[in-house]
């Protein structure tokens, strides 16, 4: 099997091989929330060959950077890393 597309984490930067468990994570907006409070939801979905291709879509090599995904998301409202690598 090819790879035609190569992925890579947008955590740690991790290249994705074949045997690899990934996921996608996306950020929505939230139909309604209250003044002061995150305006967007996380979703986790189990790794699909047609979404991971969509712009909107962060790729997760595993439950790891899920984790961390997460708690940058609660911390600092973003995946990015610049906030959030300040322990
Ligand atoms: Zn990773």
């Amino acid at each position: 099997m090819v790879w035609d597309v190569s992925y890579t984490c947008d955590i740690c930067g991790k290249e994705k091989g074949e045997a690899n468990h990934w996921w996608m994570l996306m950020l929505g907006d939230v139909p309604c929330f209250e003044a002061g409070q995150p305006n967007q939801r996380f979703t986790i979905l189990p790794w699909n060959v047609n979404e991971s291709r969509n712009s909107d879509m962060r790729h997760l090599c595993g439950q790891g950077c899920a984790m961390k995904a997460l708690e940058r998301f609660m911390t600092n409202r973003t995946i990015e890393m610049e906030l959030a690598e300040v322990e």
